[in-house]
Protein backbone atom coordinates (compact mmCIF):
# COMPACT_ATOMS: atom_id res chain seq x y z
CA UNK A 1 0.00 0.00 0.00
CA UNK A 2 1.09 3.49 -1.39
CA UNK A 3 1.37 6.24 1.85
CA UNK A 4 -1.85 7.68 -0.35
CA UNK A 5 -3.89 4.67 -0.30
CA UNK A 6 -3.05 4.50 3.17
CA UNK A 7 -4.30 7.90 3.98
CA UNK A 8 -7.38 7.34 1.56
CA UNK A 9 -8.13 4.03 3.72
CA UNK A 10 -7.82 6.01 7.04
CA UNK A 11 -9.97 8.54 5.81
CA UNK A 12 -12.61 6.43 4.84
CA UNK A 13 -12.91 4.78 8.06
CA UNK A 14 -12.43 8.19 9.76
CA UNK A 15 -15.47 8.93 7.14
CA UNK A 16 -17.70 6.23 8.65
CA UNK A 17 -16.52 6.68 12.53
CA UNK A 18 -18.46 10.06 11.85
CA UNK A 19 -21.10 9.11 10.62
CA UNK A 20 -21.60 6.18 13.42
CA UNK A 21 -24.29 5.48 15.57
CA UNK A 22 -23.55 2.22 16.36
CA UNK A 23 -23.61 2.74 20.34
CA UNK A 24 -24.79 4.90 23.27
CA UNK A 25 -21.60 7.17 22.81
CA UNK A 26 -22.94 8.35 19.23
CA UNK A 27 -26.10 10.38 21.48
CA UNK A 28 -23.29 13.14 23.36
CA UNK A 29 -21.17 13.46 21.44
CA UNK A 30 -20.47 16.95 19.51
CA UNK A 31 -17.52 15.35 16.85
CA UNK A 32 -16.61 11.93 16.57
CA UNK A 33 -12.71 11.18 17.05
CA UNK A 34 -11.51 8.73 14.60
CA UNK A 35 -7.76 10.04 15.35
CA UNK A 36 -4.45 11.41 13.03
CA UNK A 37 -1.24 11.06 12.32
CA UNK A 38 0.85 10.14 9.78
CA UNK A 39 -0.10 7.02 7.71
CA UNK A 40 3.19 5.71 7.10
CA UNK A 41 4.12 5.83 10.85
CA UNK A 42 5.52 2.97 12.88
CA UNK A 43 4.07 3.41 16.06
CA UNK A 44 0.47 3.42 17.53
CA UNK A 45 -1.01 5.37 20.26
CA UNK A 46 -4.06 4.21 21.58
CA UNK A 47 -6.13 6.12 23.82
CA UNK A 48 -9.11 5.20 25.57
CA UNK A 49 -11.66 7.95 24.78
CA UNK A 50 -12.20 11.39 23.56
CA UNK A 51 -12.39 13.92 26.23
CA UNK A 52 -13.97 17.91 26.45
CA UNK A 53 -11.65 19.27 24.10
CA UNK A 54 -11.36 16.55 21.73
CA UNK A 55 -15.49 15.90 21.49
CA UNK A 56 -15.41 20.31 20.51
CA UNK A 57 -12.78 19.81 17.66
CA UNK A 58 -12.94 15.56 16.63
CA UNK A 59 -9.17 15.55 17.35
CA UNK A 60 -7.56 13.51 19.76
CA UNK A 61 -5.30 13.75 23.19
CA UNK A 62 -5.29 18.10 22.91
CA UNK A 63 -5.96 18.98 25.73
CA UNK A 64 -3.48 18.94 29.32
CA UNK A 65 -3.08 15.44 29.29
CA UNK A 66 -2.63 15.79 25.19
CA UNK A 67 0.14 18.23 25.94
CA UNK A 68 1.48 15.96 28.44
CA UNK A 69 1.97 13.45 25.71
CA UNK A 70 3.24 15.67 23.58
CA UNK A 71 6.49 16.58 26.07
CA UNK A 72 6.60 12.43 26.55
CA UNK A 73 7.07 12.04 22.84
CA UNK A 74 9.43 15.08 22.60
CA UNK A 75 11.30 13.25 25.83
CA UNK A 76 12.63 10.81 22.98
CA UNK A 77 12.95 13.10 20.36
CA UNK A 78 9.55 12.32 18.85
CA UNK A 79 6.57 14.66 17.51
CA UNK A 80 2.80 13.89 17.51
CA UNK A 81 2.50 14.37 13.80
CA UNK A 82 5.33 11.09 13.96
CA UNK A 83 3.10 8.53 15.63
CA UNK A 84 -0.58 7.98 14.90
CA UNK A 85 -3.19 8.72 17.68
CA UNK A 86 -6.31 6.87 18.04
CA UNK A 87 -8.72 5.67 21.03
CA UNK A 88 -10.63 2.81 22.31
CA UNK A 89 -13.57 4.68 22.00
CA UNK A 90 -14.24 7.27 19.53
CA UNK A 91 -16.99 9.23 21.19
CA UNK A 92 -17.01 10.68 24.16
CA UNK A 93 -18.67 9.38 27.41
CA UNK A 94 -20.78 11.21 28.85
CA UNK A 95 -19.11 13.44 32.28
CA UNK A 96 -15.72 11.66 30.87
CA UNK A 97 -16.56 8.24 32.68
CA UNK A 98 -14.60 5.47 31.72
CA UNK A 99 -15.80 3.62 28.22
CA UNK A 100 -18.27 0.10 28.79
CA UNK A 101 -17.40 -3.42 27.56
CA UNK A 102 -20.31 -3.27 25.05
CA UNK A 103 -19.12 0.47 23.55
CA UNK A 104 -15.34 -0.87 23.87
CA UNK A 105 -16.80 -4.00 21.58
CA UNK A 106 -18.77 -1.50 19.28
CA UNK A 107 -16.22 0.28 18.33
CA UNK A 108 -13.15 -2.07 18.01
CA UNK A 109 -13.61 -2.98 14.50
CA UNK A 110 -12.81 0.59 13.58
CA UNK A 111 -9.41 0.17 15.73
CA UNK A 112 -9.04 -3.03 14.06
CA UNK A 113 -9.35 -1.71 10.33
CA UNK A 114 -6.85 1.22 11.52
CA UNK A 115 -4.33 -1.07 12.61
CA UNK A 116 -4.60 -3.07 9.43
CA UNK A 117 -4.09 -0.13 7.21
CA UNK A 118 -1.40 1.30 9.33
CA UNK A 119 0.71 -2.62 10.28
CA UNK A 120 2.76 -0.65 12.97
CA UNK A 121 5.75 -2.20 14.37
CA UNK A 122 4.31 -0.62 18.21
CA UNK A 123 0.95 -0.53 19.42
CA UNK A 124 1.93 1.98 22.79
CA UNK A 125 -1.32 1.44 25.11
CA UNK A 126 -2.18 4.29 27.26
CA UNK A 127 -4.29 3.90 30.09
CA UNK A 128 -5.82 0.37 31.63
CA UNK A 129 -8.88 0.47 29.08
CA UNK A 130 -6.46 0.38 25.72
CA UNK A 131 -4.24 -2.40 27.53
CA UNK A 132 -7.44 -4.30 27.92
CA UNK A 133 -7.68 -4.61 24.49
CA UNK A 134 -4.40 -5.99 23.64
CA UNK A 135 -3.35 -7.06 27.15
CA UNK A 136 -6.54 -8.94 28.70
CA UNK A 137 -6.26 -9.38 31.78
CA UNK A 138 -3.24 -7.59 32.95
CA UNK A 139 -2.98 -5.13 35.66
CA UNK A 140 -1.62 -1.79 34.79
CA UNK A 141 0.51 -1.75 37.87
CA UNK A 142 1.94 -4.84 36.62
CA UNK A 143 2.02 -4.57 33.36
CA UNK A 144 2.97 -0.61 32.39
CA UNK A 145 6.55 -0.80 30.81
CA UNK A 146 6.53 -4.08 29.63
CA UNK A 147 5.46 -5.41 26.30
CA UNK A 148 4.28 -8.38 24.19
CA UNK A 149 3.65 -9.27 20.38
CA UNK A 150 0.31 -7.90 19.65
CA UNK A 151 -2.27 -10.81 19.12
CA UNK A 152 -2.66 -10.49 14.80
CA UNK A 153 -6.56 -10.62 15.29
CA UNK A 154 -6.57 -7.06 17.05
CA UNK A 155 -5.36 -5.45 13.25
CA UNK A 156 -1.84 -5.34 13.83
CA UNK A 157 -0.70 -8.11 11.95
CA UNK A 158 3.12 -8.18 13.15
CA UNK A 159 3.55 -5.47 16.44
CA UNK A 160 4.91 -5.44 20.04
CA UNK A 161 2.30 -4.12 22.46
CA UNK A 162 3.85 -1.81 24.67
CA UNK A 163 1.67 -0.55 28.12
CA UNK A 164 1.92 2.57 29.70
CA UNK A 165 -0.27 4.44 32.09
CA UNK A 166 -2.96 7.30 31.11
CA UNK A 167 -1.06 10.90 30.51
CA UNK A 168 -4.19 11.72 32.32
CA UNK A 169 -3.63 9.73 35.15
CA UNK A 170 0.14 10.89 34.96
CA UNK A 171 -1.27 14.33 35.18
CA UNK A 172 -2.58 13.38 38.64
CA UNK A 173 0.30 12.41 40.56
CA UNK A 174 4.28 13.17 40.17
CA UNK A 175 5.18 9.78 40.98
CA UNK A 176 3.07 8.71 37.59
CA UNK A 177 4.14 11.32 36.00
CA UNK A 178 8.02 10.51 36.58
CA UNK A 179 7.16 6.62 35.99
CA UNK A 180 5.95 7.33 32.04
CA UNK A 181 8.48 9.55 31.39
CA UNK A 182 10.35 6.47 32.09
CA UNK A 183 8.19 4.11 30.26
CA UNK A 184 8.01 6.18 27.17
CA UNK A 185 12.10 6.04 27.29
CA UNK A 186 12.00 2.15 26.36
CA UNK A 187 9.55 2.71 23.57
CA UNK A 188 12.48 3.07 20.75
CA UNK A 189 14.03 0.49 22.23
CA UNK A 190 11.23 -1.48 21.68
CA UNK A 191 10.45 -0.51 18.32
CA UNK A 192 14.04 -1.50 17.47
CA UNK A 193 13.59 -4.93 18.42
CA UNK A 194 9.94 -4.91 16.84
CA UNK A 195 12.16 -4.31 13.21
CA UNK A 196 13.96 -6.83 13.99
CA UNK A 197 11.18 -9.34 14.54
CA UNK A 198 9.40 -8.12 11.40
CA UNK A 199 12.57 -8.63 9.22
CA UNK A 200 13.33 -11.75 10.90
CA UNK A 201 9.52 -12.80 10.08
CA UNK A 202 9.41 -11.65 6.63
CA UNK A 203 13.23 -13.14 5.79
CA UNK A 204 11.90 -16.64 7.15
CA UNK A 205 8.26 -16.00 5.26
CA UNK A 206 6.76 -16.62 8.65
CA UNK A 207 3.22 -15.87 9.26
CA UNK A 208 3.02 -12.55 11.65
CA UNK A 209 3.92 -13.33 15.49
CA UNK A 210 1.71 -15.18 17.90
CA UNK A 211 1.37 -13.93 21.37
CA UNK A 212 3.25 -17.18 22.48
CA UNK A 213 6.37 -16.15 20.59
CA UNK A 214 9.74 -16.79 22.85
CA UNK A 215 11.66 -13.80 21.62
CA UNK A 216 9.24 -11.28 23.24
CA UNK A 217 11.04 -9.00 24.92
CA UNK A 218 9.00 -9.78 28.33
CA UNK A 219 6.47 -11.62 29.77
CA UNK A 220 2.96 -10.98 29.76
CA UNK A 221 -0.40 -12.33 29.79
CA UNK A 222 -2.04 -14.72 27.11
CA UNK A 223 -4.71 -12.01 24.32
CA UNK A 224 -8.23 -12.59 24.33
CA UNK A 225 -9.36 -12.36 20.64
CA UNK A 226 -13.32 -13.16 21.43
CA UNK A 227 -14.19 -9.11 21.45
CA UNK A 228 -11.89 -8.61 17.95
CA UNK A 229 -12.82 -10.00 14.32
CA UNK A 230 -9.99 -11.25 12.47
CA UNK A 231 -8.16 -9.36 10.37
CA UNK A 232 -8.96 -9.79 6.60
CA UNK A 233 -6.09 -10.95 4.56
CA UNK A 234 -3.53 -8.13 3.24
CA UNK A 235 0.22 -7.77 1.75
CA UNK A 236 2.44 -6.80 4.31
CA UNK A 237 3.92 -3.36 4.80
CA UNK A 238 7.30 -2.39 3.38
CA UNK A 239 9.89 -2.85 5.75
CA UNK A 240 11.02 -0.36 8.15
CA UNK A 241 14.72 -0.64 7.65
CA UNK A 242 15.18 2.94 5.68
CA UNK A 243 13.95 4.99 8.98
CA UNK A 244 17.60 5.57 10.41
CA UNK A 245 18.64 2.98 13.20
CA UNK A 246 22.28 3.57 14.69
CA UNK A 247 22.94 -0.30 15.37
CA UNK A 248 20.28 -3.04 16.06
CA UNK A 249 21.95 -4.01 19.37
CA UNK A 250 21.60 -0.32 20.43
CA UNK A 251 20.96 -0.44 24.70
CA UNK A 252 17.28 1.27 25.84
CA UNK A 253 19.81 4.01 26.60
CA UNK A 254 20.91 4.42 22.81
CA UNK A 255 17.43 3.91 21.40
CA UNK A 256 16.50 6.76 23.54
CA UNK A 257 18.13 9.37 21.42
CA UNK A 258 16.65 7.69 17.80
CA UNK A 259 14.56 9.14 15.99
CA UNK A 260 11.57 7.76 13.78
CA UNK A 261 12.24 9.68 10.31
FE1 LIG B 1 -19.72 4.35 16.78
FE2 LIG B 1 -17.51 4.04 18.26
FE3 LIG B 1 -18.87 6.34 18.40
FE4 LIG B 1 -19.90 4.11 19.46
S1 LIG B 1 -18.02 5.17 20.13
S2 LIG B 1 -21.00 5.61 18.16
S3 LIG B 1 -19.17 2.52 18.01
S4 LIG B 1 -17.80 5.53 16.57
Amino acid sequence: MTRDERQAALELIANEVRACTACRLAEGRTRAVPGEGDPDTEVVLVGEGPGFNEDREGRPFIGRAGALLVRMLASIGWQREDVFITNVVKCRPPDNRDPQPDEIAACAPFLRRQLEVLDPSVVVTLGRYSMGTFMPGARIGQAHGTTMPADPATGARDALVFAMYHPAAALRTQALEQVSFEDIARVPAVLITSRERRAAHAEAGEPAATPNDADAPAPAPAIATSHVPAPAAQPAKASASSLPVESPAASADDASQLTLF
